[in-house]
């Protein structure tokens, strides 16, 4: 309260950071500037932890992260015009990812909507197609309901992004007290449960039963539902066998013996029953539909998401509900009637046979010792190396994809990656998310971002806020010299004395051998270039036993050393 104001007055800045206070968002991610400078500084003032990012993209990956690490969503505080547009790209991964997060957006004054003002903007309908709810407060006293309500809608229901535009002259205007339509507290997500109708779970457990292939799926939906317990509970006594998607990893260690996740395509081809837990049929499940699925398998679907039910495939049995509750309804008979799954199938013998071959194909490659290095050496020593209960944010193509197969997770929502939408950039927000709750639980976990070159570039900056805020994340770049595959430092060389890059550069490439973790040393942190498996181990272990500040290792892998003339060939336009 400033020296002028009499006690009983507040202003726009504390009623927004107060009211996001009071329904638990502990974390703001932002980038200040005119009109809401103010509003990150009565956040701090509130205990609200305030993160300064370096782009507004950033910011709302972060905030969006926290949402679905603690349950309750993360704010991210942006300026009006091209600073809400930044965050849009952030709104529109979380509301894809079904994670909760609140935007609060600086905007035009309230007497000059339309008046071409400083970054106008049409804000709120802007945030409509990426949000759940976009909504600005026509007067200070109804500000603490509008984030209530943005706060409860983000977490309810199926969870997404929320928007409150914040006119800027509300911003330091100020109002009586007693005149503020205080809200109540919107109850945990966690706190409000639906269960499924009895009738359906005596279906599905029948269409279990009778099941010859089943396989049980888990979803990122069941990660944040924290159904863990339950889950384990369930394929354990059931004797299932299980495949997680991408960000299901972790639900269920990825070495418990009933994960059939290095059998994954022929687990997914043969099921004849799918019990799917928490995730969508849609382009990571690939639909659900032949080729990559069985046409007659029966899908037990359980989602919160009613309007999700049928979407590509009608479900034999829809359990519509929250995953922990109805694993829990599901267990209760299942534990009645005594049924297992038998162990000595022909089903558990097909998938286990494939799990050996696939293992031992992914084997031979990690065992090589060329130098450069290939993505199987790679991961295979980083996962030697990694903690067990480390969090392990990813993005990038191969990166992540061969990635997702080697490197496991034993543990709950500790993967964090492109996610459904596929989006590129994501890694460093939410790597500094995972950090941030790291610090504040004392949890001691490791946060552990393997990025592909490409993907490290588009937030690249974000190295500045973890060298900044001393968060100690490490960076595994997997430097291959582009995207998809570059060329090596010689074919580079070569092309460039041929004539102007840009009319014959592969428009795959990047500067080969970038010096990304000079980007880290430039601010602080530590930084290694790495080209052997030796180099490999020390840099990951000088950075893993340091709590301090941050580290890059740029991972140099083998880039693709066709010639010029075959590059240049293989080129569809210019062969022509
Ligand atoms: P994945 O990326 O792992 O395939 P998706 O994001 O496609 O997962 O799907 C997650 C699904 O989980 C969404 O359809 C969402 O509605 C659902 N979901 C999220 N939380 C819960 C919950 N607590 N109970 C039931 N379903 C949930
Ligand atoms: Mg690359």
């Amino acid at each position: 309260v400033s020296p002028h104001s009499s006690m009983d007055e507040v202003t726009g800045a504390q009623l927004i950071a107060e009211s996001l206070k009071a329904q638990k968002v502990e974390y703001m991610f932002g980038i200040v500037g005119v009109p809401v400078i103010e509003v990150a500084m009565a956040a701090q003032a509130a205990g609200i932890r305030y993160v300064g990012m370096r782009n507004e993209q950033a910011a709302c990956y972060a905030a969006s992260a926290i949402g679905y690490l603690t349950g309750r969503p993360g704010s991210c505080l942006v300026v009006s015009g091209p600073g809400l547009i930044h965050a849009l790209g952030g709104m529109a991964n979380a509301n894809m990812n079904c994670w909760p997060v609140v935007v609060i957006g600086g905007s035009t004054d309230q007497n000059l909507e339309t008046a071409g003002a400083f970054q106008e903007f049409p804000q709120v309908e802007a945030c409509r197609l990426y949000s759940k709810f976009s909504a600005r407060p026509s007067s200070l006293e109804v500000i603490p309901s509008v984030i209530e309500k943005a706060v409860r809608t983000s977490m309810y229901g199926r969870p997404g992004a929320c928007y409150v535009d914040i006119a800027g002259d509300m911003v330091n205007a100020k109002v009586d007290r007693s005149k503020v339509r205080f809200a109540i507290i919107s109850l945990s997500f966690y706190d409000i449960v639906f269960l499924a109708h009895h009738g359906a779970i005596t279906e599905a457990l029948s269409a279990l039963r009778a099941a010859k292939k089943p396989l049980v799926i888990i979803g990122k939906g069941a990660a944040y539902g924290r159904a863990e317990t339950a889950l384990r509970e369930f394929v354990e006594i059931a004797g299932l066998p299980f495949l997680p998607t991408p960000m299901g990893k972790g639900v269920l260690p990825d070495d418990h013996p009933n994960c059939v996740a290095a059998a994954r395509s022929r687990a997914l081809l043969q099921a004849d029953v799918v019990l799917l837990f928490g995730a969508r049929l849609n382009w990571i499940l690939h639909f659900g539909l032949p080729p990559r699925f069985n046409p007659n398998v029966k899908i037990i679907q359980v989602d919160l998401c009613a309007e999700e039910m049928g979407n590509n495939v009608s479900p034999a049995v829809a359990l519509l509900g929250d995953i922990n509750a109805i694993v829990i309804q599901l267990l209760e008979v299942l534990r009645k009637d005594d049924w297992k799954y038998p162990s000595d199938t022909e089903w558990w013998s097909t998938l286990k046979d494939k799990i050996v071959a696939n293992a031992k194909i992914s084997k031979a490659l990690a065992l090589q010792s060329t130098v450069p290095m290939n993505y199987y050496t790679v991961f295979h020593h980083v996962s030697q190396l990694l903690p067990h209960d480390c969090i392990i944010v990813s993005e990038g193509a191969n990166t992540m994809d061969i990635g997702r197969t080697m490197l496991n997770n034993r543990l709950p929502r500790h993967r964090l990656d492109a996610g459904t939408f596929g989006t590129m950039g994501v890694g460093l927000g939410f790597a500094i998310a995972a950090a941030c709750v790291e610090r504040s639980e004392h949890s001691n976990q490791r946060i552990v971002c393997v990025e592909g070159d490409s993907a490290f570039g588009f937030s690249g900056m974000e190295v500045e806020t973890m060298c900044r805020y001393n968060l100690p994340v490490v960076i595994i770049v997997v430097n291959n010299n582009g995207i998809y595959n570059g060329v090596d430092a010689e074919t580079w060389k070569e092309m460039a004395k041929m004539g102007d890059l840009t009319s014959i550069a592969p428009p795959v490439t990047l500067l080969p051998e970038a010096r990304y973790d000079e980007v880290m040393t430039a601010f602080g942190g530590r930084g290694f270039l790495v080209r052997t498996v030796e180099e490999l181990h020390s840099a990951l272990q000088l950075s893993l036993s340091d709590w301090e500040r941050p580290s890059l290792l740029n991972v140099l892998i083998e880039a693709e050393n066709r010639s010029v003339f075959t590059w240049l060939s293989s080129h569809p336009y210019r062969a022509a």
